[in-house]
């Protein structure tokens, strides 16, 4: 089990790098990743919400055709169907939002043992895997609700306020 770092952690910001080695210790993260996800019933978990900033994430939306997949350095190829789906993230629990995403989309990526491999995707996977990739990038989903980057502007602000009256 993999102890999941929170917003605002500062990790969460950072971008990953690719994954150049394909060994046992890698399988371990991915074996990680996998327990953890499905321990936490969410459709998907990346490296670095663990603090590994390396290009691994897992998705497994339970009932799909796609089952558990691991996706290790993937790239977007190209996308298709924008649609609005409602996200949360275990890294920032208890915030649920809107974003607009495609729902359509063809990925490259690696598996554990380093082979390459395409794949078009669509529905919740094809959602959870760009949620998961923005995590790799140091995007968090609420870095896209716009209501959630007013609430974080007025925060700073009362902060701000509160520091010059203390400093007063
Ligand atoms: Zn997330």
């Amino acid at each position: 089990m993999l102890d999941i770092i929170e917003y605002p952690d500062e990790v969460l910001r950072q971008v990953s790098r690719p994954v150049k080695v394909f060994d046992s210790a890698l399988e371990g993260l991915v074996e990680d990743l996998f327990e953890t996800l499905e321990y936490s019933a969410a459709i998907g978990l990346s490296a670095p919400q663990a603090g590994v900033l390396e290009q691994v994430l897992v998705v497994h939306v339970p009932g799909d055709d796609y089952g558990p997949q691991v996706y290790i350095n993937p790239e977007i190829l190209s996308t298709a169907r924008l649609g609005i789906v409602e996200e949360s993230c275990l890294s920032v629990p208890g915030i649920v939002g809107n974003v607009m995403r495609p729902t359509q989309v063809h990925v490259r990526a690696r598996d554990v043992s380093g082979q390459l491999f395409e794949r078009a995707l669509d529905g919740m996977h094809a959602v959870a895997l760009q949620h998961e990739m923005d995590h790799l990038d140091g995007v968090l989903f609420v870095d896209k609700l716009s209501w959630f980057r007013k609430l974080r502007l007025k925060w700073a602000a009362s902060r701000a306020a509160r520091e010059a009256v203390a400093a007063g």
